[in-house]
């Protein structure tokens, strides 16, 4: 899976931006896949026929980046987050704009390292001053980290956007390997705009109507020097979400998901995630209620250029996913 990564991981996607994912993708699942289809807002559908009930998976498509809010006469550009992005992890962090052009993060002088936000920061592109910069950039423009996919010594990768393009690379892997009838219809959605609030997945939710939904996305791990306390380690196998900020995983979904790992051996941990969200955040709440869950793959310095995942996650993430999809889902009792 490390090509299929890396031409993901390395591919320009920022939240508003991920029209180069979605090319991506759609050239990947060509052929293998009954239907295709895009939204109004960028949301990618990728349909797999079969009776009811219907799964909608979602994994997003876009990753954190920076926007400009302005530019100096000195060709100095300021910037603000768009998904969440600490300053003062950014010193000396390259970005790159969707033209190619890139910078470096540099501050202000400060007289205590404490002082550094988004209001001492500035990104250099090596221009000479506003007129000369902006021939490069304009206000508005959206850059992402500037950082490539290396496979590290033992099975281990690390890249920007592994959140969540892993996610995305799962879900293709998966969608390789499913047989040509499924027991139900599966919708696999590369959704748009999570980082800045689940929005993608919010209005392909209410499109596609599912009876339930799997979110596919990467969690935090509590296996590095004095980490804040948490149950997920890098390597262990995939974990099935319990809780995150954006939803209480379903009980049934849950189960759906312990058992198929539990029957079929695939190791797996449970995840209490005390920050951030997912797509099943916006999923679970549309229309009369969807019962949703999520497949996390855990992932070392999550939002920083360097995402840290295991390849032995992924492919039982896979198998996980395969698994589940193949089996019979319960059909959903409505009563309108
Ligand atoms: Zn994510």
């Amino acid at each position: 899976m490390d090509n299929l990564i890396k031409a993901l991981t390395e591919t320009f996607g920022p939240s508003g931006e991920e029209d180069e994912v979605r090319t991506l993708i759609k050239s990947l699942a060509k052929g293998k896949i009954d239907r295709v289809y895009e939204d109004a807002l960028g949301n990618l559908y990728l349909e797999r026929e079969g009776p009811a009930p219907k799964i909608m998976v979602s994994a997003h498509m876009d990753e954190i980046g920076v926007i400009i809010t302005h530019i100096d006469d000195n060709g100095f550009i300021r910037i603000a987050p768009v998904g969440g992005m600490s300053a003062q992890a950014l010193p000396g962090k390259r970005f790159r704009f969707r033209s190619g052009t890139i910078g470096t993060v540099y501050h202000e002088k400060l007289k205590n390292i404490k002082e550094l936000d988004w209001t001492k920061i500035y990104l250099d592109i090596g221009q000479p001053d506003r007129k000369a910069a902006m021939k490069l950039v304009n206000i508005g423009d959206l850059a992402c980290y500037d950082q490539s996919f290396r496979a590290m010594e033992g099975g281990r990768c690390i890249s920007k956007a592994m959140d969540d393009r892993v996610g995305c690379a799962v879900m293709l892997e998966t969608i390789n390997r499913l047989p040509r009838e499924l027991p139900q219809a599966v919708c696999f959605l590369f959704s748009v705009q999570e980082e800045v609030g689940l929005r993608g997945a919010t209005t392909a939710a209410y499109r596609y109507e599912p009876d339930y939904g799997i979110a596919v996305d990467v969690t935090l791990v509590g296996d590095t020097p004095k980490a804040h306390t948490m149950e997920v380690s890098l390597g262990k196998g995939p974990a099935i979400k319990v809780k995150d900020r954006s939803v209480l995983c379903h009980p049934l979904v849950r189960k759906l998901m312990v058992d198929a790992a539990a029957k079929n051996n695939i190791p797996y941990q449970l995840e209490v995630l005390e920050r951030g969200g997912t797509d099943a955040g916006a999923i679970h709440i549309s229309r009369e209620g969807v019962p949703s869950g999520a497949i996390s793959i855990p992932c070392r310095y999550v939002h920083s250029p360097s995402e840290v995942v295991d390849s032995a996650d992924l492919e039982n993430a896979v198998l996980l996913l395969e698994k589940l999809l193949t089996q019979n889902w319960p059909k959903q009792e409505r009563s309108y």
